[in-house]
């Protein structure tokens, strides 16, 4: 049975798009784990396509109307119209005045709005069709708006939605087609309205694999773009968003933030005596070793040339000490001619440094690295005074 679930499961992963590892599929099927950076940008790119869509409906929307005021019986012509120009209004709305802070809530807030507008439109429209018999090219009319639905789930595709969010948007859709069936209990024809509620359902499901698809791509494209090529750590442009993200987190949360400047204590003579290729693996053995000692949650940055910066949100100085003492004598490994190789670290925490700005975090912790220097490298200094314990453990 196991072996029967493990090979499923296999099979099963193959199909993920190529972008992506198996372990990272978990990340196609709810948001839950995604890194802060990822769903920043996933949030902005939401928020973007509900302007592009609501831009779209808010013209297209009244457009329709003069084909209604010309083929159809009034009121009912007058009473779309109306209905017509309120929706119009809301995506205007949405495209004009909703500029909220980039968060992935307020991405699903945008897109729920974007989706309740026409959702309704079809419930009050259908409604106010059912009231009439339509003949000739009134019924024609009156047809096109039975494949509002339709519309509206493939225009889900769009997004770079997990599998959870695409079930949850879609829902509500086909719950208002029901509904519709509902209100035109007594003439509707049952078999063709469970055969519309079928054809929603697989629009639905080729949408899903859609965002589906598009988030597993946007997800490899992050991953390759926020990642320095030659360590693995996280460039310095995406350290300085994490750092972003993170300081202003851990301000609103009132919790501590610390972050350790490190800089790798004589790397120039790697370069000079054993070329810079040599010094390249250093890099990545060096990257690579600090990694694997890392907490789920800690970020290491690739701030410039032999120089890291480490995040450690939750955790104030005397805690992130305590973390590079463990690093520090696991050792960053060997240097060419087998003697340890070594780091300066300064650490600081905002709270305890009371900074308002992530730049004067890193400015203290780097100014800590060069007093770390001073006094002979190979050590970590967390405040003013070198902390004791830590002195040079290595070398
Ligand atoms: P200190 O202990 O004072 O930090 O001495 P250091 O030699 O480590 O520092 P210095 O700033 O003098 O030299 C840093 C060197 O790192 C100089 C530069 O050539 C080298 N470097 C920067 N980026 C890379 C890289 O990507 N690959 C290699 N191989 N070397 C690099
Ligand atoms: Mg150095
Ligand atoms: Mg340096």
């Amino acid at each position: 049975m196991t072996i029967f679930h493990s090979t499923t499961w296999v099979k099963l992963l193959g199909l993920l798009p190529g972008e992506l590892n198996p372990n990272e599929a978990s990340w196609l099927v709810t948001p839950q784990h995604h890194m802060p950076l990822m769903s920043n940008r996933r949030a902005q790119m939401i928020l973007n396509r509900v302007r592009l869509f609501a831009s779209l409906f808010a013209v297209l929307t009244p457009l329709w109307m003069f084909v209604d005021l010309l083929v159809l019986p009034n009121p009912l012509a007058w009473q779309l119209a109306l209905l017509r120009l309120g929706a119009t209004g809301c995506f205007a709305f949405i495209v004009y005045c909703y500029r909220p802070e980039v968060t992935l809530f307020n991405a699903w807030r945008g897109m729920a709005m974007l989706f309740a507008i026409p959702t309704l439109f079809y419930v009050v429209s259908y409604v106010l069709l059912t009231h009439y018999q339509l003949t000739g090219a009134s019924a024609a009319v009156g047809t096109g708006y039975a494949f509002l639905p339709f519309i509206l789930l493939a225009g889900f595709a769009i997004f770079p939605l997990t599998l959870l969010e695409s079930v949850i948007f879609a829902a509500p859709i086909l719950v208002a087609h029901v509904t519709a069936g509902y209100f035109q209990f007594s003439v509707v024809d049952w078999p063709s309205f469970w055969g519309a509620f079928w054809l929603q359902g697989l629009i639905a499901g080729v949408a899903a694999l859609a965002g589906v698809c598009q988030l597993a791509f946007m997800i490899a494209l992050v991953q390759q773009a926020v990642r320095d090529p030659l360590t693995g750590a996280f460039s310095r442009r995406s350290g300085e968003e994490v750092l972003e993200l993170q300081f202003i987190l851990a301000s609103r949360s009132g919790s501590p933030f610390s972050v350790a400047f490190i800089d790798i204590d004589h790397f120039k003579a790697i370069n000079d005596q054993f070329g810079h290729q040599q010094g390249d693996v250093m890099l990545k053995q060096f990257a690579q070793t600090l990694t694997q000692g890392l907490r789920k949650g800690d970020v290491l940055v690739r701030w410039g040339g032999e120089e890291f910066l480490l995040l450690l949100p939750n955790i104030d100085c005397r805690q992130a000490m305590h973390a590079l003492q463990r690093l520090r004598r696991n050792g960053f490994g060997l240097r060419p001619e087998q003697t340890p190789l070594t780091a300066s670290i300064g650490v600081a925490d905002m709270l305890e440094e009371g900074c308002n700005d992530w730049r004067q975090l890193i400015e203290i912790a780097d100014q800590r690295m060069y007093a770390a220097k001073q006094q002979g490298r190979n050590r970590v200094i967390a405040g003013s005074e070198p902390v004791a314990s830590l002195q040079p453990a290595l070398a």
